[in-house]
């Protein structure tokens, strides 16, 4: 049976991720944080933000001045992994090779900032729908945040799904988001963005492995938007209200640009439960192949 020809954007992807993988995996080290570091990531975690109700934060913050949390730090060419950790397992969850080839894909040449600083506060409360009859909020899906053009302070705050948080804040932080949108737009563009970068990448730039891939991740938000509309019931799921952006507005950001197809049934069933995780979880295979330990959501 013949099948679709490869859509341009993903022969595109593909070689751009098929050219960072003909390169060695970038080296990390270990790094003590240093006092700037230290002060950034106190002021990040005490500061409230409308995105971070559930405070997951602070109270990372007070679990690691009251020595229930770790300190860590790792530093590559490209930039700086700044770590409050639950428990020493989690160092044996962080796909490191992965995330330096993340982030000197999204180096500028030429620039003289040309390095990430990124605080990632590995907390393991997962993204979940909300109960039968109550809104959906941030606490139920946002996960990170950056400052655009901003390479100095990505935060990201759940371990869970934090690959693609970690590619959509890099997005911001390397200036490309397109002004002419609005702010939910804009939003749903960079989420959309940042999945197809996802796929990309676990695909590690193989043409016909990053399409299954696409198709994967399209049955999994179709599958997951169904859940949430249901969840909505007989509210209508008003314009780019929340959480708009994350979900429906970027799977029609992906039908726009031709590249969604929930058609297929290749690969195992695909479940979503409960779960608001936005990327399809990936098997102990891929995890296996990243060097992580089986128990990390972080791919
Ligand atoms: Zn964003």
């Amino acid at each position: 049976m013949s099948r679709k020809p490869i859509h341009p954007f993903i022969n595109k992807l593909a070689e751009a991720i098929r050219a960072e993988y003909d390169l060695d995996a970038p080296m990390w080290f270990p790094v003590t944080p240093d006092k700037m570091d230290i002060e950034i990531l106190k002021s990040e975690s005490n500061t409230y933000s409308e995105h971070d109700p559930l405070q997951l934060r602070l109270n990372s913050w007070i679990g690691l001045k009251n020595g229930h949390n770790l300190l860590a730090g790792y530093q590559c060419e490209y930039g700086k992994l700044i770590c409050i950790l639950e428990d020493m397992d989690q160092t044996n969850e962080i796909p490191l090779e992965l995330w330096g080839r993340i982030l000197r894909l999204f180096r500028e040449k030429n620039r003289t900032t040309d390095f990430y600083r990124i605080f990632f506060i590995a907390s393991t409360s997962k993204r979940e729908m909300p109960m039968v009859g109550h809104p959906f909020s941030p606490s139920n899906i946002n996960g990170g945040y950056t400052y655009p053009c901003n390479k100095d302070s990505i935060v990201i705050y759940r371990a869970e799904d934090a690959t693609r948080v970690l590619l959509h804040e890099l997005f911001h932080a390397a200036c490309c988001d397109n002004p002419e949108l609005s702010l939910d737009e804009k939003e749903a563009e960079t989420e959309a963005w940042a999945e197809f970068f996802y796929c990309g990448f676990i695909s590690r730039g193989t043409p016909y492995i990053l399409r299954d891939l696409v198709q994967r991740q399209s049955q999994y938000m179709s599958k997951q938007n169904a859940l949430i509309k249901e969840h909505l019931g007989k509210k209508k799921v008003e314009e780019h209200s929340f959480p708009w952006r994350y979900t429906i507005g970027k799977q029609e950001v992906w039908e726009r640009w031709g590249i969604f197809d929930d058609n297929s049934s290749v690969g195992p069933i695909i479940i979503v439960g409960n779960s608001l995780r936005l990327t399809f979880p990936q098997s102990n295979y891929v995890k296996r192949r990243e060097q992580v330990a089986t128990t990390s959501t972080m791919l």
